[in-house]
Order: C-alpha cells, then sequence, then structure tokens
C-alpha cells in the first residue's frame, strides 16, 4: 500500500501517519520524487487499512501495490535510482557504464594489464574477484584478501571505482574495506541472511540476478537489501539456465527491459556470463544497451587462453577497446550517450 502525499503536506501530518502505521506493528517509508511524496507502508496490510489512511491529513490517496516487491516498485517510486560512486561516477542516470575487468584477480601483474586496459578503452568501474563461488571445489577459488588490496591498489592508481564478489558473511569487513561496490553473485541472489548483512555495510551493491531465478525472485532479493536501508542497488542481468547448451546462459533481454519498468533500480547487463563465449559478448553488449541497460559488465583479459576462470568468454584488452568504440556509438545514436569517464590522474 502507498500513501501519496499532498504537495503541501506538514511533517506534522506525516509524522502522525508513521505514527499511526507504527502503532499498528506496520513500518512507513518515505520517498521523495521530484513529482510527489509518497509513504510505502511496509509489513502485512489489512484492506480497512486504506479507508483509515485516505481520512487522514495530509493524504491525498491511499493506492495498492499489485506486487510483492514495494520498495523495488516503480509504482512506489517513480523516479529513477541513481546510485553514486566515488570519482563522480554515477549509474542509472540515462548514461550507460560500462564495468570490466578480469573474472578472478590472479597476480598484480594480470590485474594491472587488465585494468589498465580497461582504463584506457573507456571503461568507468574495474571488476575484479578475490572470492571466487567455483562449481568445482578444485577450480581456482581466488586469491582472497591479498587479491582485495591489488583490486583496491589499481583502483586508486587509475582513480576508477571497484567492484568485486562478496561470497559470505566472513568476508563482509574485508570486501567492504577493499571495494567500492559490493557483488552479490548469482548463486548468492537468495542468500538472505547475506543479502541484509551486506546491506548494513552501506555501500552500493551489484545484485545479479540467479542462475534461474525468476524476475519476481529478483526483485524480492533486491527488496532485502532496500528493506534493510540501503537504497543503493544496481541489478545486473546475466543469464539464466534454459534447455540451451549451445551457450553457457540465455541473456534476458525481456528482462532488462520489463524490469525497467516494473523498478526504479538501475540495470545494467552481463554479456560475458549471459553467453559464456567471447564473440558474443560484443552482439549482445549492443542489444542491452539498445533495450535500455543503464550499463555493462565485460570480462577482460590480458590473456585470456592462459585465464584462471572464464577465459572463454573474456576480451583482450584490445577487443573490449573496439567494443567500447561501438558501444558508444550506438548509444550515441539512440540519445543515451556514455557516462563520461572520470578524469585521468597521473599514472
Ligand atoms: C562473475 O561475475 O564472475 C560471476 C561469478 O558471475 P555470476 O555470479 O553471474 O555467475
Ligand atoms: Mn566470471
Amino acid at each position: 500500500m502507498i500513501v501519496v502525499m499532498n504537495l503541501g503536506r506538514s511533517e506534522a501530518q506525516r509524522d502522525a501517519i508513521l505514527e499511526r502505521l507504527q502503532t499498528l506493528g506496520l513500518r512507513g517509508q518515505e520517498i521523495s520524487g521530484v513529482s510527489r511524496t509518497v509513504i510505502a507502508v511496509l509489513g502485512n496490510v489489512f484492506p480497512e487499512l486504506r479507508d483509515e489512511l485516505s481520512t487522514m491529513e495530509g493524504v491525498d490517496e491511499v493506492m495498492r501495490v499489485s506486487k510483492p516487491y514495494k520498495l523495488a516498485n516503480r509504482e512506489v517510486h517513480l523516479d529513477d535510482t541513481v546510485v553514486e560512486l566515488p570519482y563522480g561516477v554515477r549509474v542509472g542516470d540515462g548514461h550507460p557504464v560500462i564495468i570490466a575487468g578480469p573474472c578472478a584477480i590472479e597476480t598484480e601483474e594480470q590485474l594491472w594489464a587488465a585494468a589498465k586496459g580497461i582504463r584506457d578503452a573507456g571503461a568507468h568501474i574495474l571488476r575484479g574477484d578475490a572470492f571466487k563461488p567455483r562449481t568445482s571445489p578444485y577450480s581456482f577459488q581466488g586469491l582472497g584478501v591479498p587479491g582485495l588490496k591489488m583490486l583496491k591498489d589499481a583502483g586508486d592508481r587509475l582513480g576508477i571505482p571497484t567492484v568485486t564478489e562478496l561470497m559470505s558473511v566472513r568476508d563482509i569487513d574485508a570486501v567492504a574495506q577493499y571495494s567500492d561496490v559490493l557483488q552479490i553473485g548469482a548463486r548468492n541472489t537468495q542468500n538472505f541472511v547475506l543479502l541484509e548483512e551486506a546491506a548494513k555495510v552501506g555501500k552500493p551493491i551489484l545484485l545479479k540476478r540467479a542462475i534461474a531465478g525468476t524476475i519476481e525472485e529478483w526483485l524480492l532479493a533486491a527488496e532485502y537489501i532496500l528493506n534493510a536501508g540501503n537504497p543503493n542497488v544496481i541489478l545486473c542481468e546475466r543469464g539464466i539456465r534454459t534447455f540451451e547448451t549451445a551457450t553457457r546462459n540465455t541473456l534476458d533481454l525481456n528482462a532488462i527491459a520489463l524490469v525497467k519498468r516494473l523498478s526504479h533500480l538501475p540495470v545494467i547487463s552481463d554479456p560475458s556470463h549471459g553467453t559464456g563465449r567471447w564473440y558474443l559478448v560484443r552482439p549482445m553488449s549492443m542489444a542491452s544497451i539498445a533495450v535500455g541497460a543503464d550499463g555493462l559488465m565485460i570480462e577482460v583479459h590480458p590473456s585470456p587462453d592462459h585465464a584462471l576462470s572464464d577465459g572463454a568468454q573474456s576480451l583482450t584488452p584490445g577487443n573490449f577497446a573496439g567494443l567500447v568504440r561501438e558501444v558508444g556509438k550506438l548509444a550515441e545514436s539512440i540519445g543515451r550517450p556514455l557516462a563520461a569517464v572520470p578524469e585521468r590522474i597521473a599514472s
């Protein structure tokens, strides 16, 4: 349920509503937009509440929210959420951003070559994982904290924000200390305790869609983060598991366009995991931007043939530079030019 307030409502009128909700064992969250202010009613609402709230002072209208996710819902929050990152990078403001870097941080040299390459090509955010969720326990699991330090160092030297995966509550302090954005991977999208604990850190969260997760489940996962008090969620479509085996996953372009409509949260696309094949990454990047993605996440490795994870879907820095040029032209031609890259610092 949402309570749409009169334009001239007073703080006392708002407080009266919040207090009434509290008495009823519910919670109200005020959401101020450009065109209106609403109070989202959270908890187990009952039909009679609508009549009661409608008669309270300062209230314009009370509406039911048809979907189970409330705070993530566009009906509750008409304006697009814009997630602000260090170095002035903004996600969701109509200018797509490009996140790029290796799947896993392997060595300082490997990370630096990838990081420098993506920075020179015009990426906005550096990715690289130190904790890898691998299907087999015998595969490379990531460098752990030493890897996080390398990522932070590369981000600092190049003057761009960083993102890395958080796999466990165990690693929250370390990941939060070294990275600007916390990534929740597809295998953990419905790890609700992890979502709540990660939310409390207060840093932006990049939330992947689950391997076989529906759009509603994905938005309800985002709801856990929003409900824990962290409004800075970036959704990432990374392909879903279907009957098709010719590609690693099926990148769901429907989901990008639909979630932009259902939710106010920024939605980016990950055509690397979405396809599993490096030569499909460019065309699916173009398609993602064309259907309204707020950004891309692309895996780049200086030597994909030798990568310890996801080499088959990783671009060389040279190929990545070509992708940025082509995507940039497309973005320009549809009136949504790519975001400006942070200013270079000496390095
Ligand atoms: C990744 O980004 O490297 C990754 C493991 O992604 P996903 O969680 O989408 O599989
Ligand atoms: Mn990967």
